[in-house]
């Protein structure tokens, strides 16, 4: 096994290193410590991604379904999870079993975007003249530019890099510079399965350079991103001065409504675990707990109880539960939530600090009745913080759960379908689970609504931004 991986670009089927290029550290979040170089695209590198994914395009988009799944479903087979899953936890942090499992859920993402290509249809409609035929056909879009984000660096890149080649589009990817390895694993492993040159390019920098620069070419047709709200609307802008396609995965402040007819000690296990699964930097994780008052105390003694139960270490450790934060900036993020909350008479049930002076860890952190004015219920942490507060009527759950401009994921726990209905009509979210979690899955869409982004991911909606539609009109 390498010590990490050789971080590079990768170009036109090349992979290129430093060579006198700027290049970054990257640091383990674990010990501080840099393990790695990670060289940036010059202007040049920049044009000749540009070229060779416009030049591939031409080919790529003739290629058939058949052969483009073979190459995908080869990526999956060809997935060294154990190998890859640890360049994640070293440089991202997630406990190890986390990020092999993230790899090892990725070739399903893999094998189903291969047999899906197959089933990108267009329609016939019926003319109005006996010697018209009319056809809508469906054609890939284009160069594709997709920038994606450090918590899951595995599963953002190849849900986009799967979508666009598997439509029969070519792609360009900025990955994550501080988490790189996992990118640049997708890349090594598209180049064995036989992918031609051009057709998935790789490439680091200055985040909003690179972006500026390929969204403002006119070789690129389609944009990507998951990150932040705040990023995320600025790319949309910039894509909209420029007339471009976008989908957009943006950040989630999810609500969780557990009404008191619920299976309190199941909901509160599974929420504990959900709720610190990769340090709580999920767009998805649950954050804001509205609880019913009758079920309140139960809730509250299994959740803290589950809770303290979390291992925290290096996730590159035996037996850690969750790793350090990926960032040193996101650790003073959440002390901050955590003063703004204790400030506005928030009880802190559970962690509320840093731990130790090495590495960005922090503890997991359980609010009691913080104000629907403090920070932690406005502004999504990103980070192992649960805020819970009671509430009286479902409605009331509901209204205060969409009170927020976020509209990602929502989770409610309860035991009557009368009460699931109103959830599922009521809630403003992309998507909504009911008594478990089942969202993020190939065959599923994923996407969120309001500020929380634009377009899904997954599902057989995976390749509507990756598709045009042309209308055919034909007389005899
Ligand atoms: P951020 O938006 O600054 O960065 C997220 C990712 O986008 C990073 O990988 C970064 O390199 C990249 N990025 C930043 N500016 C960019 C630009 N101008 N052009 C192209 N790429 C750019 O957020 P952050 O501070 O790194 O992370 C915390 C926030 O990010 C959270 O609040 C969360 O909302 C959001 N986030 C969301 C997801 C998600 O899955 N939706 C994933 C990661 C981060």
């Amino acid at each position: 096994m390498n010590s990490y991986e050789e971080l590079s670009l990768y170009i036109d089927g090349a992979f290129i290193r430093g060579d006198g290029r700027h290049e970054q550290d990257v640091f383990d979040p674990a010990t501080g410590n840099v393990i790695g170089r990670l060289p940036h695209a010059t202007q040049a590198d920049l044009d000749r991604a540009l070229a060779a994914a416009q030049r591939a395009f031409e080919s790529w988009r003739t290629v058939s379904p058949v052969e483009k799944g073979a190459i995908l479903r080869k990526v999956g087979e060809l997935s060294r999870a154990k190998e890859i899953g640890r360049n994640i936890t070293l440089d991202q942090g997630k406990p190890l079993a986390e990020a092999v499992g993230e790899v090892m859920r990725c070739a399903d993402h893999c094998d189903w975007h291969a047999e899906e290509c197959r089933r990108i249809y267009g329609r016939v409609i019926p003319p109005r003249l006996p010697n018209v035929r009319q056809f809508v056909l469906r054609e890939p879009i284009g160069v594709c530019a997709a920038f994606t984000p450090w918590n899951f660096p595995y599963n953002q890149a190849i849900r986009k890099i799967a979508a666009a080649i598997g439509a029969g589009c070519t792609i360009i990817i900025k990955g994550p510079e501080d988490s790189p390895s996992a990118v640049v694993a997708i890349a090594r492993l598209f180049h064995e399965a036989g992918l031609p040159p051009g057709v998935l390019n790789v490439v680091w920098g200055v985040p909003h350079e690179v972006s500026e620069y390929l969204i403002s070419s006119p070789i690129v047709r389609k944009i990507s991103f998951t990150g932040s709200v705040p990023v995320g609307k600025q790319l949309a802008a910039l894509a909209g001065n420029h007339m471009k396609r976008i989908t957009m995965e943006l950040g989630g402040h999810s609500p969780v409504i557990v009404c008191d007819d619920a299976d309190i000690e199941r909901a509160a296990t599974m929420l504990a675990a959900s709720k610190f699964t990769n340090a709580g930097q999920v767009c998805v994780s649950p954050t804001r707990f509205y609880i019913q008052e009758k079920a309140w105390d139960r809730f509250m003694a299994r959740f803290t109880e589950a809770t303290r139960g979390i291992k925290v270490g290096a996730g590159i450790e035996p037996g850690t539960t969750m790793g350090p934060l990926a960032h040193a900036k996101r650790v003073t993020a959440m002390a901050e939530f955590v003063q703004d909350a204790a400030e506005r008479g928030a009880r802190i049930e559970v962690g509320g600090e840093r731990l130790g002076q090495t590495g960005n860890f922090f503890a997991p952190t359980i609010l009691s009745a913080p104000p629907d004015d403090a920070k932690i219920m406005q502004h999504e942490p990103f980070g192992p913080i649960a805020a819970c507060v009671p509430f009286k009527e479902l409605d009331e759950a509901i209204r205060r759960a969409n009170s927020l401009p976020y509209g990602l994921s929502s989770y409610a726990f309860t035991g009557s379908s009368k009460n699931a209905l109103r959830i599922q009509n009521g809630i403003e979210a992309g998507m909504v689970n009911i008594n478990h979690f089942g969202q993020a899955l190939p065959e599923t869409p994923f996407g969120g609504i309001k500020d929380s982004g634009m377009g899904s991911e997954g599902g057989t909606e995976t390749f509507d931004g990756y598709l045009v539609t042309k209308f055919v009109t034909q007389m005899d």
